[in-house]
């Protein structure tokens, strides 16, 4: 192949990349000034110049690309990239078939051999998230991959690239008949609407699936909950459907009032003997204690950073003090369910 970068590792770093690890960090290659732009093909050697793996250049987090094949001959092209999502399709399998079910990650980077690239279906709808400007430079194959294989009523996509890594505005239609959205899908039956063409979330993040449903079928049954950072109030919605005597939910977005009632009416629920506060959860811990309120169940979901205009939050300095003040409005023998999206939190509290 043409073109392609011969880049140097760290030998700090070989074993984990040759054990499986495919992200490229950036402190990993010794000759990253030979880099051009993203979407470049690069090959890894070690220091012996032995071969470690083929990926592409791409900027994420602390990474600048990731491994896609560790067979030195195999081509990255069309076909590559048709059986990646060919596969990755055929795991979900299931959950096509599955009529509770009708949103879902069908695509999840790394995990089904393309770091960078997530793929989730909404009911006939597929929206496509793009990590880098390097991965999206593959954007034709996974385009033509997805147009083989799949019948759709429209293709999203989300490009989660700006210079900070955060989602870029713009008319996210890419291709087939747009939808009127709201749209509504099925989780475990419990229905959510859903906007695929609305900046950078889409009312659920389909990977606490399986939180929703657990609350819903095992810890909701006349619980009085509290629900922090509710967004949409999805967890909420799991709970009311649980039995959940009562919810709170507790976001600052304005938007997040009149999603959250939406929620709850596409499921039957009445929003009205519900709370919902459009406020700053640490202002609501203060007034839940001057007014003694006590939760038997806390759900708490935070950004992992967050600004508004008098503080910031971010989840690795402020998790504690978050817990300690969900420890005080929380019932004796209540439960709290812990969250976080940031990827390097460990068990340090
Ligand atoms: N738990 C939600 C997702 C949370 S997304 C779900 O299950 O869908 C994070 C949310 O936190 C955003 O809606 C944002 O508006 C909110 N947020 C950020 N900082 C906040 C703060 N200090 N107080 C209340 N909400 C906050």
């Amino acid at each position: 192949m043409t073109n392609m970068i011969t880049l140097r590792v760290d030998p700090k770093y070989t074993m984990d990349l040759n054990r499986g690890y495919s992200l490229i960090l950036k402190d990993a290659i010794q000759n990253k000034e030979l880099l051009e732009s993203e979407g470049e093909l690069i090959r890894l050697v070690d220091q012996h110049n032995r071969y470690i793996g083929t990926g592409y250049y791409g900027h994420q987090n602390k990474g600048i690309g990731w491994i896609l094949t560790t067979k030195e001959h195999e081509l990255i092209d069309q076909a590559f990239f048709t059986k990646k999502v060919k596969v990755a399709l055929s795991h979900r399998e299931d959950f096509y078939q599955n009529s509770q079910t009708t949103a879902f990650r069908v695509f999840n980077g790394e995990g089904d051999g393309i770091g960078g690239l997530a793929i989730d279906y909404f009911d006939g709808y597929y929206m496509v998230s793009w990590y880098s400007e390097g991965i999206y430079s593959f954007k034709e194959y996974i385009y033509k991959a997805l147009n083989e294989l799949v019948e759709y009523k429209a293709i999203y996509e989300k490009k989660r690239f700006d210079t900070k890594g955060q989602y870029i505005d713009q008319d996210d239609f890419v291709m087939g008949t747009e939808g009127d959205f709201p749209i509504i899908v099925k989780e475990n039956g419990m229905n959510f609407a859903v906007d695929l063409n609305d900046g950078a979330m889409t009312g659920i993040f389909l990977d606490q699936r399986d939180v929703r449903r657990a609350i819903r079928d095992h810890y909701a049954k006349d619980m009085n909950m509290l629900n922090t950072f509710s967004y949409t109030g999805a967890f909420s919605v799991a709970a009311a459907l649980g039995g959940a005597t009562k919810t709170t939910s507790v976001d600052l977005a304005k938007r997040s009032l009149a999603k959250t009632i939406e929620q709850f009416s596409v499921n039957g629920i009445d929003y009205e003997a519900q709370d919902i506060k459009v406020m700053d959860v640490f202002h609501y811990f203060k007034y839940a204690e001057k007014h003694d309120l006590k939760f038997d169940l806390v759900v708490l979901d935070p950004p992992s950073f967050a600004r508004t205009k008098k503080a910031t939050f971010s989840t690795a300095k402020d998790y504690p003090k978050l817990l300690a003040d969900t420890i005080a409005i929380t019932e004796k023998n209540g439960v709290i369910v812990a969250s976080t999206n940031n990827a390097s939190f460990y068990e340090k509290i």
